[in-house]
């Protein structure tokens, strides 16, 4: 890759069938790459393997390409980089960042202090203040978690589309999760380290990550990786103003490619996203040079039934 070159990705959780949500988040990443001549790569985020399959994998696929959305490499599964993960997990523990924590879901949710702007507990580190004893007769019993340390690191990222946010870790999340004590690591690590390691300069997704994006800043600076550039887009919210998720049937692109064509369905999110006048089916290659954050709305849509 070229120095200066961009590189956007799309990240899929393949837990079921892609929906309309997912499918305007892949688009507005797709052309926010293309429309600077940078490339693309695919990662499959499929950690959690109760959840993940490989034939939601290649749906996800097969969905991208029936859309016109294509990526350059070989897609990448989070689930054989397991040792990549290690390596950073033991980077930050040799600088003295992680500890063991060994609270029960009640014990965490009894334990925190009042809850981030997602709806999650902030954990208030009761498992950073035990004893070694404490901790040694803990150890017997079961396997821990393994924690971060965040003290009073504060984070402020420009968002192309959201602007600045600013957030001071210990109060506004707390202490959080690398690894689970099954062993499998958490998202926020993963993340960070796929996106250095495949060299992602801009990171496009729905604005639901945005509250994770000072954790994951905070996680690239501690391992010295370069910070990407992050626009996160509004997200498609049912008539009731939940947002769409995989559960909503009808906006799943099983049920979408049965009642539409893709340039009919890449129409209908262009125009929403301001990026065609009136509503006309167009193919992404034909949207590239129609592409610009400064016509993308930031706040969340409501999408009727399509
Ligand atoms: N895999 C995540 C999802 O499908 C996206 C993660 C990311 O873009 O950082 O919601």
């Amino acid at each position: 890759m070229a120095d200066g070159a961009v590189r956007g990705r799309f990240a899929p959780s393949p837990s079921g069938r892609m929906h309309l949500g997912n499918l305007w988040s892949s688009l507005l990443a797709w052309l926010a790459a293309r429309s600077q001549g940078g490339s693309m790569v695919l990662r499959l985020e499929d950690l959690d393997r109760d959840r993940c399959r490989q034939e939601y994998c290649d749906q996800v696929m097969r969905d991208l390409e029936w859309l016109g959305l294509d990526w350059d490499n070989e897609p990448v599964y989070q689930s054989r980089r397991t040792e990549l993960y290690h390596q950073a997990f033991r980077t930050l523990e040799e600088q003295g960042l992680l500890y063991p924590c060994y609270c029960t879901r009640a014990e965490r949710l009894a334990a925190s202090a009042p809850h981030r702007s997602d709806g999650a507990a902030i954990y208030d580190g009761r498992c950073r203040r035990r004893t070694p004893e404490e901790l040694a007769a803990l150890a017997r019993e079961r396997a821990p978690a393994w924690r971060i340390q965040v003290d009073g690191a504060e984070i402020a990222v420009d968002d192309l589309l959201q602007g600045s946010i600013c957030q001071r870790l210990d109060r506004d999340c707390g202490d959080f999760i690398l690894r689970r004590s099954d062993g499998v690591y958490a998202y926020q690590l993963a993340v960070v380290v796929d996106d250095g390691e495949m060299g992602v300069t801009q990171v496009v997704r729905g604005s639901d990550l945005l509250d994770s994006t000072p954790r994951q800043v905070f996680l690239q600076r501690k391992l010295g990786l370069p910070q990407p550039v992050y626009g996160h887009v509004p997200l498609l919210l049912a008539p009731d103003g939940r947002r769409l998720a995989k559960r909503d049937r009808d906006q799943e692109l099983g049920e979408l490619r049965q009642r539409y064509t893709a340039p009919q369905l890449v129409g209908l999110l262009a125009h929403r996203a301001g990026l065609i006048p009136e509503y006309a089916p167009v193919t992404p290659q034909e949207l590239v040079p129609l592409f610009s954050w400064t016509k993308l709305p930031a706040e969340d849509l409501v999408f009727s039934r399509l």
